[in-house]
């Protein structure tokens, strides 16, 4: 029968049909959706990643991590937020965006439509920078093919970057987040919006309404590429 799709009428007589032959269930097989596979491909390459990140002692972060923070979300999803390094909260629970900037980033997805879960959130590095420092250039530019792999498998429609070190991490020197935030720039041919780390917006609460115009910015790119 292959992809056939049939009339109801004919699936009524071949159902009768095999009814007069005694058989009192058939089992059918329904063809796996394109973007079921699609999501579950992408799923065993992230996996497939972690596992070669391993419990790395690649740079000295991991010296004082408790946990590595890879990343979670939709493996096939349409929209990744890249922040910068995992917290205090992150690294003990091993997840990204858990603590009081997380709460506000989940306000963020929400308003823009979204569950958690429908997107990615990744850092620009795995493992928690002593104290809440930045990273330093040689722990980003060590850590940075973990993302890049991210990014490849993930194939998002578009990217939002959390703060000025992952817009750096990204695009090179383009500009302080105040003046390129809500700008469209391409990362490997994705669109990337950069605006505000979610830290950024606790201590300035004022600043709430220009995320809020970069996410529309966001928004409109996503409507732009349906599908996929
Ligand atoms: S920050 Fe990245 S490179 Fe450094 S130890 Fe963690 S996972 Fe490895």
């Amino acid at each position: 029968m292959g992809g056939e799709v049939m009339e109801p009428s004919r699936l009524e007589t071949l159902f009768r049909y095999y009814a007069a032959l005694g058989f009192e269930r058939l089992a059918v097989r329904l063809p796996e959706r394109k973007g079921r596979g699609r999501r579950r491909g992408k799923e065993l390459s992230l996996d497939e990643l972690r596992r070669r990140i391993g419990d790395c002692r690649r740079c000295r972060l991991s010296e004082k991590r408790k946990r590595l923070v890879f990343g979670e979300g939709d493996p096939d999803a349409r929209l990744l937020f890249v922040g910068e390094a995992p917290g205090e909260e992150e690294d003990r629970q091993g997840r990204p965006f858990v603590g009081k900037a997380g709460e506000l980033l989940n306000r963020l997805i929400e308003k823009m439509g979204f569950k958690r879960e429908e997107v990615y959130i990744a850092n620009t590095v795995k493992c928690r920078p002593p104290g809440n420092r930045k990273p330093l250039e040689d722990e980003i530019r060590t850590c940075m093919p973990f993302l890049e792999r991210q990014i490849e498998i993930i194939a998002p429609a578009v990217i939002m970057t959390l703060g000025d070190v992952a817009t750096r991490a990204l695009l090179g020197d383009v500009g302080s987040i105040s003046r390129v935030r809500g700008k469209t720039f391409s990362y490997r041919g994705i669109p990337l919006v950069p605006t505000f780390h979610p830290s950024y917006l606790l201590r300035n609460p004022k600043s709430k309404w220009l995320t809020w115009s970069d996410a529309q910015v966001v928004l409109g790119l996503l409507s732009g590429k349906r599908g996929g």
